[in-house]
């Protein structure tokens, strides 16, 4: 018996979202049933809805900052039951076969993973759709534990924001005595500065928003730098053993560059597309530094940040909507007038009609 849902989608790349029904798969044995509490509102939603990277299908439901409890499993499904509280981030499936999934880095997969939405399930060729929806099936495998005691709204966005952001961290190796800093103060760069301060580190902002600077402070950052003043930026030179630039748009990284110590790593978390203008490689060459990029987080690593997270009371500052603001909310989003994550209640799509 298949499942009939409720959800917005955008329907075309200019249109705006609007309520759309839908039916979810048959559960499969390794299948888990959500009833979807909560969803946030991360600006890849608005790239897919808006088509900025191509390739994107209609209608499109977005969403992949999902929390909701578990209303059915199937029988081959041990690690949950009815009633749990759980998440999905942006993945819902991968090949379990390649070096990456092996490697228990399934954004990665060499088959191609499958996304939440504006993917093709390839085990029945029917469209993904997101969690901007009352319901989700996902196989057991991409489903995680959300730890006890965090706010489910405040802590959806961990799914992805807070994913991405520990990633890059964790991969290179952030501690007490490194130095990060985070460009763009968002839903990623506001998790990305209170997870690297709880890791220890010194944590520096680059904004171009001079008004953020009380709020940065209290989200952890230990040092501000207005990206636009070249004074300022002089004064970082070769400070930062890490930088975590999530500007969505094409923007200079060159001006960074000579931010990082030698050695140190510039990751692209935002923008997907050629530079420009252009990287010089010449400072690259000379400090031994790199500019690198990354994708989310893998499965085991994602139920290591939420634990993390649990142990340390870390969730996202959100401003708790109507789905039937989200159009509003992605306006504001590309204001940069949100602080710092909005969180859909899917509450308020019961009973609409
Ligand atoms: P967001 O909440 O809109 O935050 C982006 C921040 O970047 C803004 O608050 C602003 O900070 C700064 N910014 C915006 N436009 C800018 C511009 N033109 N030039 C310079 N700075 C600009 O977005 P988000 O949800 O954090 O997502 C950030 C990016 O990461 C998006 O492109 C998203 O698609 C991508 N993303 C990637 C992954 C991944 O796995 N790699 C995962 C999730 C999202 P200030 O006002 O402080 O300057
Ligand atoms: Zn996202």
């Amino acid at each position: 018996m298949s499942i009939n849902v409720r959800g917005y989608a955008a329907h075309s790349s200019t249109s705006p979202l609007g309520l759309f029904g839908f039916v979810r798969r048959d559960p499969r044995p390794d299948d888990v049933v959500i009833d979807i509490l909560y969803c946030g509102v991360c600006h890849s939603d608005i790239h897919h809805a808006r088509n900025d990277w191509g390739g994107a299908t209609y209608p499109l439901v977005p969403g992949h900052e999902i929390v909701g409890r578990v209303t059915q499993v199937g029988t081959n499904v041990s690690r949950f039951k009815a009633g749990d509280l759980v998440g999905v981030g942006c993945l819902v499936d991968s090949c379990q076969r390649c070096r990456a999934c092996g490697r228990g880095l399934e954004q990665y997969c060499e088959s191609g993973k499958t996304l939440t939405y504006d993917d093709v399930d390839p085990h029945d060729g029917m469209p993904t759709y997101g969690g901007y929806s009352e319901r989700i099936v996902v196989t057991e495998k991409f489903v995680l534990k959300m730890p006890d005691g965090l706010d489910a709204a405040a802590a959806a966005p961990l799914l992805c924001a807070g994913i991405t952001s520990w990633s890059p961290l964790r991969h290179w190796n952030v501690g007490p005595g490194s130095s990060v800093a985070v460009v763009g103060l968002g839903g990623l760069g506001h998790m990305a500065l209170k997870l690297a301060k709880a890791l220890g580190a010194e944590v520096t902002l680059f904004t171009r928003s001079p008004g953020k600077e009380a709020d940065a402070r209290r989200l952890g950052a230990d040092h501000i730098v207005l990206s636009t003043e070249e004074a300022q930026m002089a004064g970082v030179a070769n400070r930062f053993d890490l930088i975590i630039d999530t500007v969505p748009y094409v923007h200079d990284i060159n001006p960074y560059v000579p931010t990082l110590a030698t050695g140190g790593t510039l990751v692209l978390v935002g923008y997907l597309g050629p530079l420009e203008p252009m990287l010089n490689s010449a400072p690259l060459v000379m400090n031994r530094k790199a500019v690198a990029g990354s994708l989310i987080g893998g499965i085991a690593e994602t139920q290591e940040m939420l634990d993390f997270c649990g142990q340390h009371s870390i969730v996202c500052d959100v401003e708790v909507i109507r789905i039937q603001d989200i159009n509003e909310a992605f306006e504001r989003m590309l204001r940069s007038d949100v602080k710092y994550r909005f969180v859909i209640e899917l509450a308020s799509l019961k009973g609409w009609v």
